[in-house]
């Protein structure tokens, strides 16, 4: 088989002076569930569409594998890293100091704010291997992605061209250009610039009816959602407010454990709720989203 390749990276200028992992929403545009550079998007659009064309389907390992704010980074990098020497560990460099890795079991990530992902840049390909990867190996180039760290990260790829729309992404923006994304757009297609285009799905209401009493002596939903009778929920969080949050997020739509225990599945079905009302994917429980569970 032939060779991963790493392609000298050019950011797009419109990065230039936002910190990574902190990008506003009009840099990015929604993909696959997640949010990407509004180039890279258009790139990897069009890099899925050749695939499929070919009989090769490409998707992210998941939402978060697109774009990653620098919260999320810095959580999944606190999980996996620890300032403790350990021997024998692989390192990161992290505020000037070195972390070891908890366990070599653990993908390696790189640390807040150094990941392409911080810049909308990077994806991570589902199951990167065998015909896929031997497609992507033959294809990537000429949508602008390459590799970052081979051999060891073969489903990594982010986009290298910044600016310079590859001509193979030209080629697809002119035939699909309902699915374009365009700074400041939040997510193709534009209603205005395709008629036959399906309107963004409107956020409210999910919750149609009057907040219920999930459980009678609960320490959430004893009325509207407010700051106050609603606790920040996130991973980790435990018990009764996670469980009426479960049941919840199951009213909406979304598919949920309802077992009290606010862990990664839950946390990717926060996500997915939020992606769906169009508020910030934090995978985080805050008065915002709860306004949006319980309206
Ligand atoms: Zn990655």
């Amino acid at each position: 088989m032939s060779q991963l390749y790493i392609k000298k990276l050019t950011p797009p200028s419109d990065v230039a002076g936002h910190k990574p992992g902190l990008l506003p929403d009009s840099l990015l545009s929604k993909v696959d569930g997640g949010k990407l550079h509004w180039l890279c998007a258009n790139a990897w659009k069009a890099l899925k569409a050749q695939a499929k064309a070919d009989g090769i389907e490409l998707k992210p390992t998941s939402a978060g594998d697109l774009y990653r704010t620098y919260d999320s980074q810095l959580r999944v990098f606190l999980e996996r890293y620890q300032k403790e020497p350990k021997e024998g560990a692989s390192t990161r460099t992290f505020q000037g100091v070195k972390w070891y890795k908890k366990s070599e079991k653990l993908a390696s990530l790189a640390a807040p704010g150094t990941s392409q992902h911080n810049s909308g840049l990077a994806v991570d390909v589902h199951t990167a291997s065998g015909e896929r990867l031997k497609w992507m190996i033959a294809n990537c180039d000429d949508y602008g992605f390459s590799w970052e760290v081979v051999p060891e990260e073969p489903w990594h790829i982010r986009y290298t061209k910044g600016d310079d729309v590859p001509e193979a992404v030209k080629a697809w923006m002119a035939a699909n250009p309902s699915e374009v994304c365009a700074p400041g757009q939040q997510s193709a297609p534009a209603p205005q610039s395709s008629p036959q285009a399906t309107p963004e799905p409107q956020p409210a209401p999910i919750v149609a009816t009057a907040p219920v009493a999930v459980q009678a002596n609960g320490p959430v939903m004893r009325g509207k959602a407010n700051a106050a009778s609603n606790p920040v929920l996130r991973l980790g969080s435990e018990g009764s407010a996670v469980k009426t949050l479960q049941q919840l997020l199951v009213k909406a739509g979304v598919q949920c454990l309802t077992d009290g225990k606010f862990g990664p599945k839950t946390e990717q079905a926060v996500k997915n709720f939020q992606s769906k009302v169009g508020i910030e994917q934090t995978g985080v429980v805050n008065n915002k989203t709860w306004m949006k569970i319980n309206p």
